[in-house]
């Protein structure tokens, strides 16, 4: 039996792929301890390579996915943390309205206008949750945001505080260090990390608050 490359040498043994007769120097592999032709040798190469490439796309696509499943995750906690403070709030605005109301009630001067004495609960409700946003962003970025835009952008802020946001209610000022929020209609509802630095009566017009 003659090699199939070698038509001139005698044969060896066979290909266990291909069958083919072939000579010693036409092995160029064993595969579960038989030997295989240098032909047959190359395609297993290509098979192999080919598995492999496949193994890692799959572990990369894994990856992507547990990445994604991460950042939706923390994305739902924030949320979850936004939703709890801003119902405590909610809850302690009303608590406080409530006794504000009683004691308005209980006293025996002429109760004041309630336009004036009835803070807006909503309108301070959501200055807080916009403050709370700023001290979360400061909490996980390690630096205040330069503005407000960059808390809805970064999913800080959501539904009806982001609509007031954007449509410019809020003023939100900063030294970098300390902060404050306050409606733009309003700087008295003035709610800041630092009191002295952010005084309503200095932002005040002129003559807004004379005694
Ligand atoms: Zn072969
Ligand atoms: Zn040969």
């Amino acid at each position: 039996m003659k090699c199939y490359y070698h038509p001139d040498r005698e044969a060896t043994t066979r290909c266990s792929i291909c069958g083919k007769p072939i000579c010693d120097d036409d092995i160029a592999g064993y595969k579960n301890g038989k030997p295989v032709c240098k032909i047959c040798a190359i395609g297993e190469a290509l098979t192999q390579k080919e598995s492999e490439d496949k193994q890692k796309q799959a572990k990369l696509e894994q990856i992507r996915r547990e990445r994604e499943q991460k950042r939706l995750k923390s994305a739902k906690k924030r949320l979850k943390i936004m939703i709890i403070v801003g119902i405590i709030l909610f809850v302690a605005e009303v608590i406080a309205y409530i006794g504000l109301k009683k004691s308005v009630a209980e006293s025996t001067v002429t109760p004041p206008q309630t336009s004036q004495v009835a803070p807006d609960i909503k309108q301070k409700a959501q200055l807080l949750m916009v403050f709370q946003a700023i001290q979360l962003y400061r909490f996980e970025k390690g630096k205040l945001p330069n503005n407000l835009d960059i808390l809805i952008d970064d999913g800080y802020i959501q539904g009806p505080v982001a609509d007031i946001i954007k449509s410019g209610e809020v003023k939100y000022i900063t030294d970098g260090q300390d902060f404050a929020v306050m409606p733009v209609d309003n700087d008295t509802l003035i709610i800041s990390t630092a009191p002295d630095k952010f005084s309503p009566g200095a932002k005040e017009a002129p003559g807004g608050d004379a005694q």
